[in-house]
């Protein structure tokens, strides 16, 4: 993958449309996350539908978004939203979305700046995109139509994290729903997306092939583990994403009705202030308020070390790739009545893959083994692949176009839909689908 470089490498047709619509792939097609889809008629009407990036070292970008005066953004994880800076700076690009997802765009913004400066990769935009991206935002309501030249749009819960979005399009000729990321069963802090009847579906495809386990009872298998490790006199480590997970992590151990001192480290504590201050959102907001307030909240040095004396310390990064998460982890590596539970997908190259594979991390520049016990629960919120076909069927499209899909994987989910009658399409990176 070439590194992006603004002004050279787009990859969107520079031909109007002859008719029908296009939908063009800047980036997700055939890979999970880096997103940025453009659609357009023949009267010229165009959206950009998210504009991600990726965060790997060095991170992967989408190819160059064409001008455009309007984008919508389905939730605020980085690979959905990372770029919006670069569009609002170059193009002057009016965002729209959620009230939740564009208060946290302001904190996942700073937080992929300050990322970059460490480790040195420069982004495409700087500190002025930024600001000015930070006032570019205009919020929507859920189930209110937008007009929009000959278009109007609306947005729909897509469940995967509070305050994530589904874009129902109404062309002249063509219904189209884009699902963002999606998980259609109720999470620990938000219900799970309805179907929308439409003509054209744009469906991400993470879990395609993939079934999850019982929720229920996968929930229950994390908290009987933490259980067992401070029963042995361990501490569970947790770490989780900073937007979704973590949350999700505090409300499960809370709720489990375990008399646990948990403590929450990371930026995950900003994000979760901002979901308080948006509690119609989350699918309860007391109860996560009491999670929240429950668990102690760590904000100097000396709480830190105080976390040491936890039972369950719930912290960022997710992937185990820098945040507070290695400092415990180098404290706590030679306890081997510890445990280092993992509750998300980890990247190839992420420093919890490494760990998965070798038993052993890179913590600030040495290779270090790590004695505690490892072990991985399933507490996804993408819908999994019998999820997906259900969800498809319900929205009775004729086409159904899979994204933010692996290209080894996608073709399960495409022959379960083609096998209901569905015309199913599998884009790549840079590729248009037109439908005429
Ligand atoms: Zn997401």
């Amino acid at each position: 993958m070439v590194l992006y470089t603004p002004g050279r490498t787009s990859s969107y047709p520079d031909i109007p449309v002859e008719s029908g619509i296009r939908i063009h792939f800047l980036g997700g097609g055939d890979e999970v996350g880096n997103v940025g889809v453009v659609i357009e008629d023949e009267k010229s009407t165009r959206l950009l539908i998210d504009y991600g990036l990726a965060p790997s070292s060095p991170p992967r970008y989408p190819s160059e978004a064409p001008p455009v005066t309007d984008a919508i953004f389905t939730h605020t994880h980085i690979d959905h939203i990372g770029m919006a800076p670069w569009l609002v700076g170059n193009h002057q690009t009016k965002l729209h979305a959620t009230s939740l997802t564009a208060s946290l765009s302001r904190v996942m913004w700073k937080d992929t700046y300050k990322v970059s400066s460490i480790e040195g990769y420069p982004l495409p935009w700087d500190r002025r995109d930024e600001d000015e991206a930070n006032e570019a935002w205009e919020v929507h309501n859920y189930s209110q139509w937008v007009e929009y030249h000959n278009w109007k749009w609306q947005l729909h819960p897509a469940g995967h994290v509070p305050g994530a979005a589904m874009i129902e399009i109404d062309t002249p000729k063509y219904r189209i729903l884009h699902t963002g990321d999606l998980d259609t069963r109720d999470g620990p802090n938000s219900f799970g997306a309805k179907p929308v009847e439409c003509d054209i579906l744009l469906l991400e495809s993470t879990y395609s092939g993939k079934e999850h386990p019982n929720r229920v009872e996968e929930e229950a298998r994390f908290v009987a583990k933490v259980v067992e490790v401070v029963e042995r006199g361990g501490i569970a480590i947790v770490p989780a994403f900073a937007s979704g997970r973590g949350q999700d992590v505090l409300r499960i151990l809370h709720s489990s009705g375990y008399d646990l001192n948990v403590h929450y480290d990371g930026m995950g504590k900003t994000v979760s202030q901002k979901w308080l201050e948006h509690p119609e959102h989350l699918r309860d907001g007391d109860a996560f308020e009491d999670a929240f307030r429950w668990s102690k909240r760590v904000r100097s040095k000396s709480d830190r070390k105080r976390a040491l004396e936890a039972d369950v310390i719930v912290t960022t990064s997710g992937m185990l790739d820098g945040g507070p998460a290695l400092w415990y982890l180098n404290r706590l590596r030679m306890d081997n009545r510890c445990a280092v539970l993992f509750t998300g997908y980890q990247a190839e190259g992420s420093g919890g893959r490494k760990l998965i594979e070798t038993g052993s991390i890179p913590i600030y520049g040495h290779n270090v083994e790590i004695k505690c016990e490892l072990d991985r629960f399933n507490l996804s919120n993408h819908a999994g692949h019998s999820e997906l076909v259900s969800f498809a069927e319900a929205c009775n499209p004729k086409h159904v176009i899979l994204f933010h899909g692996d290209p080894e994987t996608r073709p399960i989910l495409a022959s379960a839909l083609e096998q209901k009658g569905m015309t199913v399409h599998c884009p790549k990176n840079g590729e248009s689908i037109i439908i005429d």
